[in-house]
């Protein structure tokens, strides 16, 4: 409901006139989109598709698909989500009209979606007609020491890659009832958490051989991208290898921040306070981009990708992309585009266009 005429819209036509740089914006609904839009975000950098699976029956059926005991019980419970999903997307599809969207592919660990509950653990066996020993059995076996670093990302679709599967099939799917209904669009899919080129080989086959099928059964073509996060700093270290597969990059910071400086993304407040009272870092590297450190991980990431693909669309997606230091050291690294939070899309506009004209 803010007012967005007046001397806010002065301001945002200014930005436009000067900017170099786009501003997309994080989303996962079309309500988000939607705010977003109003904002001037040209697009969506980063839709986590995780949130999608938290709903009413979407927990169900990814809770039946994980507790399956083989690949065809994941795949009748991973038929109950494509139909969620693909909805979903056309949503977003229809209120980004003509903007790019880049969708992520699944990112937590499993074990965030099972229950931990004595009480949900027994709902569940009923509903699944397992022992409540069973479903104890396979939730506990989901746990891990270190799940930031451990089985999730592309990791899961490498293991699982029916899970690569069924996404891409509803994005694939959704992009063509958006384009029936007049829309334009161009997806970009978005592989998560990759640090070997072959892991981003292996989910590119899927998706290629999965939209190749959906185009011969529904007799209709889209265009669409394939692209990943550099969030692990081995992906940055051979970007010039993983830009062989990928149509765009987009930087993962908050992933790249803890495995660069080695501090927990859940655990580091704990002592980041102590560590700038004493001096010892100027910043909160998790607010604003290291730029000695993790951007020079950026920067290198920028340079070998280009050095590949010279036109390779780089961006960013951690929560940096909306913080006004660290979007000018984007723009100086010539950066197609930054991705932020729908309400802090003014900002990032603003600083992307101060960038521009301090240049
Ligand atoms: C990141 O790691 O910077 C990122 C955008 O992904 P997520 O925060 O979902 O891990
Ligand atoms: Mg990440």
């Amino acid at each position: 409901d803010a007012d967005l005429s007046g001397d806010f819209a002065k301001i945002m036509e200014l930005a436009e006139k000067y900017t170099k740089m786009d501003v997309r914006t994080n989303a996962d609904t079309p309500k988000d989109a939607a705010v977003a839009r109003k904002f001037g975000a040209k697009g969506i950098g980063l839709c986590r598709t995780e949130h999608m699976f938290f709903e009413g029956d979407r927990i169900k059926a990814m809770r039946e698909m994980i507790l399956s005991k083989d690949e065809e019980g994941r795949r009748e419970a991973l038929k109950k989500l494509l139909p969620m999903q693909r909805q979903d997307f056309e949503g977003i599809f229809m209120a980004m009209d003509g903007f790019g969207v880049t969708i992520r592919l699944l990112d937590p660990p499993l074990h965030e979606f099972v229950p931990h509950q004595l009480a949900t653990q027994k709902e569940l066996a009923a509903e699944m007609g397992l022992s409540i020993e069973e479903v104890k059995l396979a939730c506990d076996s989901l746990e891990e020491f270190n799940p930031m670093l451990g089985h999730r990302g592309c990791r899961l679709g490498c293991t699982y890659p029916e899970i690569t599967e069924m996404q891409a099939r509803a994005i694939i799917e959704a992009a063509l009832d958006a384009k029936a209904k007049g829309a334009k669009v161009i997806p970009e899919i978005m592989v998560p958490l990759v640090g070997i080129v072959e892991e981003l080989k292996m989910q590119a086959a899927i998706i290629h051989q999965t939209a190749e099928k959906v185009f011969s059964e529904r007799n209709d073509q889209i265009e669409y991208k394939v692209g990943t996060m550099i969030e692990v700093p081995r992906a940055a270290l051979t970007a010039d290898k993983i830009a062989e597969v990928a149509d765009f990059f987009s930087f993962g910071t908050n992933d790249l921040t803890q495995m660069t400086f080695g501090f927990s993304r859940d655990d580091a407040g704990k002592f980041l306070k102590i560590y700038q009272e004493k001096g010892i870092l100027k910043n909160d590297p998790f607010a604003i981009l290291d730029q000695q450190g993790v951007g020079q991980l950026v920067r290198m990431g920028t340079e070998k990708g280009r050095a590949t693909k010279p036109k390779l669309k780089v961006g960013i997606c951690g929560e940096h992309g909306g913080e006004p230091s660290s979007v000018k050291f984007c723009a100086s690294l010539n950066m197609n585009y930054v991705s932020c939070s729908p309400y802090r899309v003014p900002i990032a506009r603003v600083a992307a266009a101060q960038a521009a004209i301090e240049d």
